[in-house]
Formats: structure tokens, sequence, C-alpha cells
């Protein structure tokens, strides 16, 4: 028997929370904009939004007023009927994408799922029986369900599981001879993402994503680009695949797309959408009126030209500040990224210490990612103020400040 329990803490997360993940000292208990509070009162700048997430920041008052509109009038109805705002996103989803068919679920992992599952039902029916090969890339993550972590190109998330889902490879990322040995007529698919989130703030090079769209084409196999982390206004523009003059055949989103409620979503064409059957792939959750309703409303404003521009603008003011920052402590080798999502890579005498920087800023109230042992990561609100961005950078030299002074 537990005693009665009085007052949680992060100790309470040690005693009742299965132990894979080990979260910073305080619980933030209030979010507005860019600034979280703690129990204590303390304020935060967040440069993270919960994993590229609170893309508007927390609280934004049109998300609030949709959640609170839409809770006192329709939750959830299961798919066996449709509803008003999942049709309406799905609308905005495809007219605003190469698209023409959307699957809505719950989390990234699961749009992936949909996104695997569908390319070897649409290649095994289309073709034949034995086009099931999944090429994918090294350093890449597609979430954690035991499919999509053996797609995803780091072996530490998938070992000791177990036997595996079969004819999966991995080759090179930005390599374009090792994955032309690799792809042959058994290709159903070809699976990257643009910005590799959590393998290191990785960008494809656009001649890398032409190269890989033509040779998906002459074999037959599908592109699929994961945004989960990169798209909705993340890179600048709607989606990154709209950099590079080219169309994936399946698209998978999250993080964003519900600005801080659970949704995610598949998208792809209806040549390959006509190849499925009632039955054959489902979710309980996925496209529930409460997640599209608030999904809807931020996209209306992620989709705007004034957010996207905005995002443009502070992408080169957070750069100069990372290069003024660099100039003076020389602890980053690279600086990089696109739009708001920005790694840092540590120089090599504080190699493998990003995680030690991600507590330690949170300690001098800024709060930021890593991505992978040796890279930073920023993730801001796309609406972060001017303001913000320059006080977080301020905790931020304190950080490396005290840092080094203590190396
Ligand atoms: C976060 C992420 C996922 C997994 O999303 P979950 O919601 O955690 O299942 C998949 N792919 C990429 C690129 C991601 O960043």
């Amino acid at each position: 028997m537990k005693n009665e329990l009085k007052q949680v803490t992060r100790k309470t997360f040690d005693e009742v929370i299965l132990p894979i993940y080990n979260p910073i000292s305080f619980i933030p208990v209030k979010g507005k904009g860019s600034i979280l509070w703690d129990q204590q009162g303390n304020k935060y700048i967040d440069f993270a939004s919960g994993i590229a997430v609170t893309a508007l920041g927390h609280c934004h008052p049109l998300l609030v007023k949709t959640l609170q509109k839409q809770g006192e009038t329709l939750w959830h109805t299961g798919n066996i009927f449709t509803n008003e705002s999942s049709l309406r996103l799905a609308y905005k989803l495809t007219t605003n994408t190469f698209a023409d068919k959307v699957f809505f679920a719950n989390s990234g992992a699961e749009a992936n799922e949909a996104a695997f599952k569908l390319a070897r039902f649409y290649s095994i029916n289309y073709y034949n029986p034995y086009k099931t090969k999944i090429i994918a890339f090294y350093n890449s993550f597609h979430g954690r369900t035991l499919f999509t972590v053996s797609v995803g190109g780091q072996s530490k998330y998938s070992k000791n599981f177990g036997p595996k889902p079969l004819d999966i490879v991995h080759v090179p990322f930005n390599n374009l001879d090792a994955l032309e040995e690799e792809i042959d007529n058994y290709t159903c698919a070809v699976v990257l993402e643009p910005i590799q989130g959590e393998g290191g703030i990785i960008l494809a090079t656009k001649k890398f994503i032409k190269g890989v769209r033509t040779l998906c084409d002459k074999y037959n196999a599908l592109l699929i680009f994961d945004e989960i982390q990169c798209g909705m206004g993340r890179s600048g523009k709607l989606f990154t695949y709209m950099y590079y003059n080219i169309n994936p055949d399946i698209l998978t989103t999250a993080k964003a797309l519900g600005g801080g409620f659970p949704i995610s979503a598949m998208l792809t064409t209806e040549k390959i959408a006509k190849m499925m059957l009632i039955g054959i792939h489902g979710t309980t959750y996925g496209g529930n009126p409460l997640a599209c309703a608030v999904a809807e409303t931020a996209f209306d404003i992620i989709n705007l030209s004034k957010t996207q521009d905005g995002v443009i603008k502070r992408n080169t003011y957070f750069l100069n500040l990372l290069k003024l920052i660099n100039k003076k402590y020389k602890v980053f080798s690279d600086i990089r990224g696109k739009g708001l999502l920005i790694g840092t890579e540590l120089s090599k005498k504080l190699k493998g210490k990003s995680r030690f920087f991600l507590y330690a800023a949170a300690k001098n109230q800024v709060i930021i990612l890593n991505s992978g042992p040796n890279v930073l990561r920023f993730a801001p609100s796309l609406l972060i103020s001017f303001n913000e961005i320059d006080k977080g950078m301020e905790n931020l030299e304190k950080t490396i400040y005290k840092i080094l002074k203590q190396s």
C-alpha cells in the first residue's frame, strides 16, 4: 500500500512511472506562448515546444477557444461515423499539398505504421507478392512501434525486442550510390526524413532528394517522406518537400499538427489510396472530432504566409545569436538547420555532452533539446517573440559560460 499522496513532485515519477525517461528536476504547471512556469513559480524560456509539438506556443488563445467550443459539442464518435472537423481538416490538408487522401491517427509512429503497411499492401497487390523491401537510412527515426522502430536507422532503439519485421534495409543518408546499390524491383518503398530530427539535425541535400525520387520512379518504389518533425511550418514552408520541386507518394505528419493535441496523419495520392479496402486498416481514436477541430485551427494559423515568413525571419535571428555566442565561446563546430529546427554540433572537447547541456540549460531557465549525444536542438514555437529569443539566448550563454568555467 502506498501512503496518501499529498503533493506530486519529481520524486513521485520515480515511484510510479515506467523508468524509460529521465525528466528534468522541476515540473512545469503552466505555459503561455514561449514561457513555462514550474510548481515553484520559476519562469523558463521554451526553445523545445515539447519536441516540436506546441508550434503555436502554449495555450494559444485560438486553440483554447476551439478546444473549449468543441469540448462542449462533440468529442468522439468512432469511425462508424464520419465527422465535420475531420472532413474539413482533410480537405485543407489535401487542397494544400500533393495528396488526395488522408488517414488520421494519434501519434507519429501510428502514421508511419500506416504508411509502411500501405506501401507493402499496395506493392503486393499492384505488382507482386515479393515487392516488400523497405529501404531506410542510418540515424533516421520513425517511431517506437516494432515495425517503425525496425525501419528506423538507430539499432540502439530496436535491439533486444526479439524477432523483427523482415525485409528492411538501411543505407547511409545523403548517399545516392549506396541507395542505388540497394534499390531494386523488389523494393516497395524508400522512407526518409527531409531533415533528420533525432539523428542530429541532418538536412537532406537537394541533389539527394531529386536522386531518390528518380530512383524510386525507376524501380516503382514509393517515396515516403516522414515530416512528423520537420513538417507543419517548422521548416518555413507548410511541408519541407515543398522546397524541392518534387512530390513524395506518401507523407506523414504529427507533432505540430495538433499544436499540442495528439493527432497524426498520413497523406497519399488517389492512385495509391484506391488499392485499400474497407476494414484493411483502422484505429479507434483516429480522426476524432476533438483532435481534428484543434488541428484545423492550428492548420489555419500555420498555413498563413505571415506565419511561414515569420519562421524564416526568426531562423536568421536565431542563427545570428548562436553565431555570436559561438564567436565568444567556440563551443560549436557547426550551426545548421532550416526554419525553426536548428542544431548546433558540440565542438570536439564537448563531444557526448548534449544531455548534460540540456539539464544545465534547464537550471538556467531555458529549455532546449538534444539530438543524439553531440548536437543541441532548438525547436521553439513558430510564433516566439524576438524578445523571448533574446532572453532564452541570454540564459543559454549563461549556461555555456558556467559549463566552460567548471571544465
Ligand atoms: C517524433 C517522431 C516520430 C514518432 O512520433 P510519435 O508521436 O512519438 O510516435 C516519427 N518520426 C519522426 C521524424 C519524429 O520526429
